[in-house]
């Protein structure tokens, strides 16, 4: 177990009817002039905005709603909100939804709280990010999509063109995630196996680490993350209204992102940093993006850390262990990753993708140098450190 610090202040309020807690939530924190921000679809519709707009003004508070955020936020709705915020003398942020919709949350409180141009946050310069968030206006989520674990996370991604730029910082951990899984019984499937997907890539992230053995408890932590997801999948395919199946696929998705799965350990993160690009270029749903990367990237890292892919293929994948080819065994676990991505009706190559389909070198390639580097030599990756060369190898394999 490497050193580390870990930092969760992110209250989880779960259960039936919990959203009618936001405003005591809202109060806790000492505000009254709350931005209510969504993305103008389902939740809307649904009418689940104007409820919690109807108990916030019950309650004396004073709100003012901004709509429209799109799949991977755009930073033109950021600024937006941020000169909403500043004419109304917003000082709490109210996300409902799911991950875009927090996370250009996020990006409002940043710049709300900040004098420069809250791009500075995002953009880097010879690999560093131009500023450093200090801090944020309070946020609070009312989550109706359990996938991104934005709700609990410190990570922020907006889309500026075709730029896709996240800001990793503790000040953007929301306050309090209202987790009320009858909100995920209406996802239609496409969308929950998308956030499945994601909730396991974010352990998986943090699973697949540079450090040889001696992270037992993380081990496990991630293990029973992809676990639950690898049980309710199924559940909630035959029935999405199961409720037991969306609570804890729900809070899952809170625990996989909080950092909690990561203690100690050095996490990879190579597999997001590809799929970004991929979903910048094609705006592709995250989670899709990364049934179509992860086995890739498993299929090119493996030999690095045979025997953490060996521990997942036999104690995840249920695959029977075969120690005189345990290759065999590993190629094993990720095909069966491979069939359960598939399961939930997803694609698992680049060519079987809508709106993809197959992606000429020369594009395979802008992406690659896109990605953001992580490493001063310009690579990215911990299990194995990935240069443009080798990022343009996952996508062929991903083809
Ligand atoms: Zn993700």
């Amino acid at each position: 177990m490497e050193a580390c610090t870990f930092l969760s202040p992110t209250r989880l309020v779960i259960g039936r009817d919990a959203e009618a807690q936001t405003p005591h939530w809202i109060r806790q924190e000492g505000c009254s002039r709350v931005l209510v921000h969504h993305d103008s679809g389902y939740v809307k519709q649904s009418g689940l905005v104007d409820r919690i707009i109807a108990l916030l003004r019950e309650d004396g508070l004073t709100v003012v709603e901004l709509g429209g955020v799109v799949p991977n936020p755009r930073l033109a709705l950021v600024r937006e909100g941020i000169c909403v915020c500043r004419e109304n003398q917003i000082d709490f942020l109210l996300a409902v939804g799911g991950g875009s919709v927090i996370d250009s949350c996020k990006a409002i409180g940043l710049g709300v709280a900040y004098d420069g141009d809250v791009w500075d946050f995002f953009a880097e310069k010879d690999g560093v990010p131009m500023a450093v968030p200090t801090r944020s206006l309070p946020i609070g989520v009312v989550l109706t999509i359990a996938a991104t674990g934005s709700e609990a996370s410190n990570s922020c991604v907006v889309t500026n063109g075709d730029l896709k730029r996240f800001c990793d910082n503790d000040v953007n951990r929301p306050r309090f995630a209202i987790e009320n899984p009858l909100l995920t019984c209406s996802l239609p499937p496409f969308q929950t196996a998308c956030g499945i997907v994601d909730i396991m890539s974010h352990s998986m992230e943090r699973y697949f680490t540079c450090e040889e053995g001696g992270n037992y408890l993380t081990d496990a932590l991630c293990e029973a993350v992809f676990r639950t997801c690898l049980t309710c999948a199924p559940i909630l395919r035959e029935n999405p209204q199961n409720y037991q199946a969306r609570a804890n696929v729900m809070v899952a998705s809170s625990l996989s992102h909080n950092g909690l799965t990561g203690i100690g350990r050095t996490g990879d993160w190579a597999s997001h940093f590809i799929e970004h690009e991929l979903s910048g270029e094609f705006d592709v749903t995250h989670g899709a993006g990364l049934a179509v990367i992860i086995p890739a990237w498993m299929r090119y890292v493996w030999p690095e850390r045979p025997n953490l892919f060996l521990a997942f293929a036999t104690r995840v994948m249920g695959v029977e262990a075969d120690m005189d080819h345990p290759e065999l065994t590993i190629q094993e676990g990720i095909r069966r990753l491979e069939d359960f991505f598939r399961s939930m009706g997803l694609p698992t190559r680049l060519r079987d993708m809508p709106g993809v389909g197959r992606v000429d070198e020369r594009i395979m390639e802008k992406m690659a140098r896109r990605v953001r580097t992580v490493h001063a030599d310009g690579s990215i990756g911990w299990v194995k450190r990935l240069y443009t060369k080798d990022i343009v190898v996952i996508f062929q394999l991903a083809q």
